[in-house]
């Protein structure tokens, strides 16, 4: 039946970004390679250039014959990310940049300088289906799923600036990556673990980063989280919990109402257990809404006694709402009362607000 349908169904549609080298592991870089009409040790070499070297010019790949260069870096090294800008702050130490795919889909990803660290924040999503009602990427639903590689290539793009000295404070290193940036990763399953594994595995198949240096970012998507415990990776997981009751939850991250606050702890648990990892629970200090003391001492039963401790987020407040962040003393007593419980709990610092890059604020808009 499906002969009699019209043309436009068979119109080859551009819906995904061409493939690259960063799409692969390094056993389908060989077939790539090899079915390109070249041996496949060539696949090694030109993954020597893209990870261990951070190459962007195939006329750098002298160990390549000229045309092969040519070929290979065409078929597996095409650009995917266009720099609409990037916008510094903090002395340079922090820069966000935006991104346009080839289809137009834009995204952001944003690097932090401290002097024991460099961060990539990256989005594994253009926009984000989940619809969070305090988050600037939530407002505006979701584009697409990003491809592996584009987001390697968002941290490749930061490692690049850092080697060649582009960043305030000298050449440097990316040494973790949190995916904070726009987007839901656990709802892009498969292509933010295999990002991971680009990331982590040694140079020269990817970038060799640790992966406790990677801390994957959820709103909670209960069996993703299971799914993940499964992978026996040892990536920090960040829950973000916001409210420590179901009735508050239910309307700050929609989700909650498919997998409530036990159901998501029980698999953040899970995930605590098998791999021996300190779960990050995000809460963003919403004023009025989520910040009362009876809240705090709530949220201080739940997480006492668990291998966990909270980050506090000052409301970074999104342009057209009411919210606001807490107040100091107000955040300051939410902190003493899950300090008291016996849970661990630091206020985040929130770097990059005046250049919308800060937690929660990146909604990439053509201007
Ligand atoms: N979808 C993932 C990654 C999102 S961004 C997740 O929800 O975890 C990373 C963090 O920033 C999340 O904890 C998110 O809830 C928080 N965030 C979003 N908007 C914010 C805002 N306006 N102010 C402070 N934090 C915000």
């Amino acid at each position: 039946m499906t002969r009699n349908l019209p043309l436009v169904f068979d119109a080859p549609r551009r819906s995904r970004p061409p493939q690259h080298l960063a799409d692969l592991d390094p056993v389908q870089r060989r077939a790539a390679v090899t079915e390109l009409g070249e041996p496949a040790f060539r696949a090694r070499q030109l993954a020597n250039h893209y990870f261990g070297r951070l190459g962007d010019d195939p006329e750098t790949m002298t160990d390549l014959p000229a045309a092969v260069r040519t070929r290979l870096s065409e078929a597996l090294l095409p650009p995917l990310l266009t720099p609409v800008r990037h916008v510094t702050c903090d002395a340079g130490t922090t820069r966000k940049s935006v991104w346009r795919a080839f289809d137009g889909a834009l995204f952001e990803s944003v690097l932090m300088r401290d002097p024991d660290r460099v961060t990539m924040c990256v989005s594994s999503q253009a926009g984000c289906g989940m619809a969070c009602p305090f988050c600037a990427t939530g407002q505006a639903g979701l584009t697409r799923n990003l491809s592996t590689a584009e987001i390697v290539e968002q941290v490749v793009a930061g490692a690049r600036s850092l080697s060649r000295g582009e960043i305030a404070g000298g050449p440097g290193r990316v040494s973790n990556v949190v995916f904070m940036g726009m987007g839901e990763p656990l709802a892009n399953y498969n292509r933010v673990l295999a990002s991971v594994r680009r990331l982590t595995d040694p140079a020269p198949d990817g970038l060799g980063m640790s992966q406790r240096h990677i801390t994957v970012s959820t709103v909670g998507l209960a069996p993703a989280i299971d799914r993940l415990t499964d992978e026996k990776l040892s990536v920090t997981l960040a829950v973000s919990l916001h409210a420590p009751d179901d009735e508050l939850r239910d309307s700050l991250i929609p989700v909650n109402t498919r997998w409530k606050v036990g159901e998501v702890l029980d698999a953040a648990w899970r995930y605590a257990d098998h791999t021996g990892r300190r779960i990050s629970i995000e809460y963003a200090m919403i004023k009025d809404v989520n910040d009362q003391p009876w809240r705090a001492d709530l949220l201080g039963r739940l997480l006492s006694g668990r291998l966990a401790h909270v980050n506090l987020i000052p409301l970074n407040p999104t342009p057209g709402s009411d919210w606001d962040a807490s107040a100091k003393p107000v955040e300051r007593e939410f902190m003493r009362r899950l300090r008291a419980a016996g849970v661990p709990t630091t206020v985040r610092d929130t770097r990059g607000r005046e250049i919308d890059g800060a937690c929660g604020q990146l909604a990439a808009a053509e201007v």
